[in-house]
């Protein structure tokens, strides 16, 4: 296995929606290759903003991607030691976003069958279990352990890519902001879009590159960090839903709850001006704990069903 300070530790690839390699380049950051190392750094709670690389757009189709970006064997490593005790602090603001999601995912599948890949702790699952009879797909060994040991749920340590399921056995597959990690999302939808029955439906989460408020940020948008490889828009993610024969059925913006103290932590990158006026306010109204229903429109949830 080669070290995170290997030369080889990244490698250059071509568009993953269209195989060109004509690109342009967005932003450039030294990409923080020591993260490799450290678990921390793949949790959803990181603070690891700023080191993402060298983001390009393709010229040929739109695709925001970072290339060069560290090898697949890589990022598996780092996914499947990946512990985030921080993520179990805001268990009651993830209930409720996962039943935001599952009454999206409603209004094409009622009940049945449910997969959720990188299925986290199994707050999703745990929320979907009402309606559906649910397993999980989760590579980090501590968070699917969670997921059996205290919600009793069927979560698997491993990926779309190892997972043995008959094609066509799922009514609904869910990945909630987990397409932007992987190294080929291209062939994970296809996966998904194979294990899904005909009229089933398949549900992402994602940041979106072309929002509001990306443009607005810039490199200081929060969507951008290191574990993040692909920056999705509306019209990118469609291009791999489609050629994968899924038809998308809804697009639109998902706003989340958490507390004021974890919306907080999400702009300690930003200028000290900023956070250090907002941390004052929210010390000052002592609503650290209190929850908070915020949509700054970048991140969007997308249906597409099997034809
Ligand atoms: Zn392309």
């Amino acid at each position: 296995m080669n070290g995170p300070s290997d030369a080889s530790a990244m490698e250059t690839v071509s568009c993953n929606a269209c195989g060109s390699e004509n690109v342009r380049v967005l932003f450039h950051r030294p990409y923080r290759e020591e993260i490799l190392a450290d678990g921390e750094s793949f949790a959803a709670t990181t603070d690891q903003f700023q080191g993402f690389g060298r983001i390009v757009r393709c010229v040929g189709c739109g695709l925001v991607f970072t290339n060069p970006r560290p090898r697949e064997a890589l990022l598996l490593k780092g996914y499947g030691e990946c512990v985030d005790e921080t993520y179990l602090d805001e268990s009651s603001s993830r209930s409720i976003n996962a039943h935001l999601s599952l009454r999206t995912i409603r209004r094409f599948k009622r009940s049945g069958r449910l997969l959720e890949v990188g299925a986290s702790t199994g707050y999703f699952l745990n929320a979907a279990r009402v309606d559906f009879e649910v397993e999980g797909l989760e590579p980090s060994a501590w968070a699917s352990k969670i997921a059996r040991d205290r919600f009793r749920l069927d979560v698997h340590p491993e990926t779309l890519e190892t997972a043995r399921y008959e094609p066509e056995s799922f009514d609904a597959v869910a990945m909630v902001d987990v397409i932007e990690h992987l190294a080929d999302p291209k062939r994970a939808i296809e996966r998904a879009a194979r294990l899904l029955k005909p009229g089933g439906v398949l549900y992402l989460m994602t940041p979106s590159i072309t929002s509001l408020s990306a443009r607005l940020l810039g490199s200081y948008w929060w969507g951008l960090r290191p574990a993040h490889i692909y920056y999705f828009s509306p019209e990118t993610i469609a291009l791999l839903l489609e050629s994968a024969g899924l038809e998308i059925k809804l697009t639109r913006s998902f706003g989340r709850i958490f507390t004021y103290g974890y919306w907080l932590s999400r702009l300690k990158h930003y200028p000290r001006a900023v956070s250090g006026a907002v941390a004052l306010a929210v010390r000052a109204l002592d609503i650290e704990d209190k929850l908070l229903y915020l949509d700054t429109r970048d991140s969007m949830e997308v249906c597409a069903v099997k034809r």
